[in-house]
């Protein structure tokens, strides 16, 4: 059996990973030249994923690079003004800690065997048993495995359905080496993450492992082509702050300080989703692993769906080894399942983050009761 998955993110390495731990070989083919060829991204809330990674073999490895303190929380309004304050205990479980995503594919490539990740390959398209490359080059398949992501290109041998854009842009920023750098601001954002809540824009400043801190700045309401036509001056990151901190004129000088304070990487994030509930008819040679089958809005569900996902397909793999098709089967009526409920669950509370009370509907939705 040859199982090529393509895209080497949580779900395609956990998949790789849970198939190695019971002797089955997998070739990863990534797009990108090797593991530093960019920043990977910033913290992820792993709950339900540890399962995977209890299965994986690497829960070890998880609960050192987890960050329980990054459990805390703060949300204010634009005015200063503190809503809710939850600070976690030395001696709480983890069970929702925070993981630099960074740290968890490093963990997850490191378990795999060397030349499992074929770096430089980009997938172009696949039929009949043969996967082709972006530049040239083939390689065979009797199983293929879309782990792509969000912008998936296996999903188009399954379905139609596109991701649609939710009406919510992310403008990311960060300040480097806060505590030396900002020790005021590094006070007011904590250990975890301070959201702060205004009209038709919200913050979130998120301490990473690194020192790191990510702002994120969402605009509610928005068209998927507002990063073109909103007139800010994406080209030219000074201009970008000072742009940002006028749309912030009437916010508490505390959290446009933060903007002041980021540095010149700026990234531009457009929030889709696919339908909550997408399936397809089975296919006998092809399926999808993480954000490629179900991407959700980004609330702390994805990231944990990618991995069960990856641990799921290949315990079926493993339990029918001789029988690709049954083994598909049964990973997609488990995953379409469980994916359903979490994207509606997503949906949900991104609906609650849109709305105009989003700051006294997220208050009752951290305090039930
Ligand atoms: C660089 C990066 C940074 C991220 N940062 C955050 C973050 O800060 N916060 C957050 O909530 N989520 C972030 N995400 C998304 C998050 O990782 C996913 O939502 C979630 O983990 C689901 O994982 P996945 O394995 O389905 O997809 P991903 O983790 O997105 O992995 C998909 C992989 O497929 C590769 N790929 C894509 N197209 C091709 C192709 N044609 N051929 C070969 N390989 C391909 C990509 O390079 C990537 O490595 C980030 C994703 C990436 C890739």
């Amino acid at each position: 059996m040859t199982i090529a998955v393509v895209g080497a993110g949580l779900g395609g390495l956990t998949l790789a990973r849970v198939l190695h731990v019971n002797g089955i070989d997998a070739v990863v083919y990534e797009r990108e030249s090797s593991r530093e060829a960019r920043g990977q991204g910033g913290m992820l809330d792993i709950h339900s994923g540890q399962w995977a990674l209890r299965e994986a073999g690497l829960v070890d490895g998880f609960l050192a690079i987890a960050r329980g303190e990054g459990q805390d929380m703060r949300l204010l309004e634009s005015d200063g003004t503190l809503l809710l304050q939850e600070d976690t205990p030395e001696d709480a479980p983890l069970l929702r800690p925070e993981v630099d995503r960074a740290d968890l594919r490093a963990l997850l490539l490191d378990s795999l065997p060397e030349g499992t990740v074929r770096w430089g390959h980009a997938y172009e398209s696949a039929d009949n048993g043969v996967l082709r490359f972006a530049g040239g080059g083939t390689a065979p398949y009797d199983l293929l495995v879309g782990a792509d992501g969000a912008h998936s290109r296996v999903r188009a041998l399954l379905t139609d359905t596109r991701p649609a854009h939710v009406g919510q842009n992310v403008v990311e920023l960060g300040i480097p080496d806060v505590d030396h750098t900002h020790p005021d601001l590094a006070a007011m954002v904590g250990r975890g993450t301070c959201w702060v809540l205004g009209d038709g824009i919200s913050l979130a400043a998120q301490r990473n492992g690194d020192g790191r801190v990510r702002v994120g700045l969402s605009f509610y309401d928005t068209g998927e082509d507002w990063f073109t036509t909103s007139g800010i001056p994406f080209d030219d990151p000074a201009a970008t702050r000072a742009h940002l901190i006028r749309l912030l004129a009437d916010w508490d000088p505390r959290f446009t300080a933060l903007i002041a304070a980021c540095d010149d990487t700026i990234r531009r994030w457009p929030i889709s989703t696919l339908p909550v509930g997408l399936t397809w008819p089975p296919a006998p040679d092809v399926t999808l692993v993480g954000d490629a089958a179900h991407l959700m809005p980004p609330v702390g569900e994805g990231a944990n769906m990618a991995l069960l996902d990856g641990a799921r397909l290949g315990l079926a793999l493993t339990a029918h080894p001789d029988d690709v098709p049954t083994a598909v089967r049964e990973y997609e009526r488990e995953m379409f399942d469980r994916t359903s409920a979490a994207a509606r669950l997503s949906a949900d509370l991104q609906e609650l983050l849109m709305s105009p009370d989003a700051a006294q509907r997220l208050v009752a939705f951290f305090q039930p009761g």
